[in-house]
């Protein structure tokens, strides 16, 4: 990181703290160069963990897909607003991300995200679980199920290399 005031890469952390739900690491950094403070909110990024789908191709973990679902299932559900949907479903994203940072892998089968995914919602949206499920359930069996996962077929940006 460097400094935006004078380019230098001399910062130092002079506070840092973790907020909202634990996702986000909020730290004050001081340039030792020309004394500027800045802060940043460092968002937990599971960008390092590979999805092992069921075909047995391996692919980045992607937050856009995995919310996507989320988002259609929340959306859908009779009790919650359209308009709170997408604080919804932020906030469920964020408790999945949290179990999976919890479970220290490197590498996760879809069935695996698909079963972190289900428990979160079962749990704190019940109603939004079933929605989920049956989201995917066009698919014949449930490994498709968990593949579909991570290429629903409703995505209109899914391409047929993702399946
Ligand atoms: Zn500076």
């Amino acid at each position: 990181m460097k400094c935006p005031f004078c380019d230098s890469d001399q910062l130092i952390v002079t506070n840092s703290r973790p907020t909202k739900n634990e996702m986000e690491i909020w730290r004050r950094r001081k340039c030792l160069h020309c004394g500027g403070l800045l802060t940043t909110h460092e968002k937990i990024d599971l960008s390092y963990i590979t999805i092992v789908k069921r075909s047995g191709k391996r692919v980045k973990y992607n937050r856009a897909k995995l919310y996507s679902g989320i988002y259609q299932a929340v959306a859908a559900t009779k009790k919650i607003d359209r308009g709170t949907a997408g604080d919804i479903s932020e906030k469920i994203m964020q408790l999945i991300e949290k179990e999976i940072v919890g479970l220290k892998l490197k590498e996760m089968s879809s069935e695996r995200i698909f079963e972190v995914t289900t428990k979160v919602l079962k749990r704190d949206y019940p109603d939004s679980c079933l929605r989920y499920i049956a989201y995917f359930s066009k698919t014949k069996t449930f490994h498709d199920l968990a593949l579909g996962l991570f290429s629903p077929l409703e995505n209109p940006d899914t391409t047929p290399e993702d399946r």
